[in-house]
């Protein structure tokens, strides 16, 4: 029965179908290829680390859903709690302990969170942030880092522009000029172009907001001292610091880059790994902050699926899980392990390709002298010489996020085995990729 099912719905059929009822065929476009080129796998299962297609191949997974999957696909533990939620209820649209227990857990560990707000995605949490920010600081600039993602709302799908110092373009139609140059865009590991924006608009600066470790354009790892830099200019001149903590939050420590680098930001965004899977986000921070929002304060901002139980479930069991297995020890044994071996490798076999890592997180880019810290350091044609690598990664059963401005993640699930397979398969896919 099921291969029958199979049969008849190979990949390239069903992307076929999906073109006639989706744009471009997906509901998130990084998933329909286009910059790695090819049609789409199409998945219907998972477990642990791995994934298997509509027509029954294994892969090993390193995108991980892009980040909320720390323990793998099905973890056994929130598998269980998924199901009890399942059977109790899905969602009340009223109070309930749930979000509650999340909520305390949370708070109890994490002391720049003093007070939270539950949202269903990392574009809302950042959307209301932005709205509390500048509610609380009365300025209507936002300043964002280029090659920093925050989610598509609308002040942030915005880059540099040719004008002006700080002053941005829109990178999206539907985006009205308004808007956009409501934003500054500064570009990162740059303290002398982030002082010319703070000196021309530093009293218009409702908030800086940032991607502390940025790991949506390739994995960008700042200097301490730009970050530190960025935070001293934000307090001087009276704008708020939101650290957006979506993709490392409670992936690179419980506590993320706040508590790795002893920041406390006034407001934070989490999501992916807070939901374990489920759309669950987040927005946090000064408790004076959060009491602007309604229904206690002036700054609207409500959800019908909001603290959704099953997500709030997931997210608890997710991250108790995580706490108690020391998962960061782990992850960062597994993950330095895998990349330094991948390196050794690399360089021996005469390939220029080399792996940038932060805790369980992963870029593979073409080899460079100095780290890569902005955009501009990318080498050339990246976009473009990762399509090869990626399918023939595919055909040898390893599957990265498709596209080369993605990062890859490790999980709990990612065991040793399944680690020296891969890293095989993907010394393998860079020499074919070469040839
Ligand atoms: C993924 C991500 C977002 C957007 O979250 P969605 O849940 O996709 O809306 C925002 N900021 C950062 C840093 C992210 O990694």
């Amino acid at each position: 029965m099921e291969t029958k099912l199979q049969l008849q719905n190979s990949s390239a059929d069903l992307f076929a179908r999906a073109l006639q009822v989706a744009p471009g065929g997906v509901h998130s476009p990084v998933r329909a290829f286009k910059s790695v080129g090819g049609t789409p796998v199409f998945f219907d299962r998972a477990q642990g680390a791995l994934l298997w297609s509509v027509e029954g191949r294994e892969y090993i997974d390193f995108c991980q859903s892009f980040g909320p999957l720390l323990l793998g696909h099905r973890d056994p533990d929130v598998s269980e709690e998924v199901r009890a939620a399942i059977d109790t209820a899905w969602s009340f649209g009223a109070c309930e302990p749930y979000s509650l227990a999340l909520a305390e857990w949370i708070t109890a560990r994490l002391p720049w969170v003093q007070k939270l707000r539950f949202v269903s995605s990392g574009t809302e949490a950042v959307m209301s942030a932005l709205r509390v920010a500048r509610a609380a600081t009365g300025r209507k600039r936002i300043l964002k880092f280029e090659g920093c993602y925050h989610g598509h709302a609308d002040a942030l799908l915005v880059k540099a522009g040719s004008g002006l110092a700080g002053v941005a373009a829109s990178t999206s139609a539907g985006v009205s000029e308004g808007v956009a140059s409501e934003t500054l865009v500064s570009p990162l590991d740059d303290e002398a172009a982030l002082q010319q924006v703070f000196a021309e608009f530093g009293h218009e600066i409702a908030a800086v907001i940032l991607e502390p470790l940025p790991a949506n354009y390739g994995l960008l790892i700042q200097r301490r001292e730009f970050l530190d830099e960025v935070v001293r200019l934000a307090r001087a001149h009276g704008s708020l610091v939101i650290f957006d903590e979506v993709i490392s939050g409670f992936r690179v420590a419980l506590g993320g880059m706040a508590e790795l680098l002893g920041i406390q930001p006034d407001l934070v965004t989490y999501g992916k790994v807070i939901g374990g899977g489920f759309p669950v986000g987040c927005y946090g921070g000064r408790r004076d902050l959060l009491d602007l929002v309604a229904p206690s304060g002036p700054v609207y901002q409500a959800g019908t699926l909001s603290a959704n139980p099953v997500g709030m479930r997931a997210g608890l069991a997710t991250l108790q899980k995580i706490e108690r297995v020391n998962a960061y020890a782990q992850l960062e044994t597994k993950t330095a392990q895998f990349c330094d071996g991948l390196n050794q490798q690399l360089q021996q076999r005469g390939l220029p390709y080399q792996m940038t890592r932060f805790g369980s997180l992963f870029w593979l880019h073409g080899q460079t002298e100095q780290p890569i810290r902005n955009i501009e350091q990318i080498p050339a044609e990246h976009g473009k010489r990762f399509g090869p690598i990626f399918h023939a990664a595919l055909e040898r059963g390893v599957y990265l996020a498709p596209s080369g401005y993605e990062v890859g993640f490790l999980s709990l699930a990612h065991t040793d085995e399944l680690l020296a397979r891969a890293s095989t398969a993907l010394i393998e896919a860079v020499a074919a990729a070469r040839s």
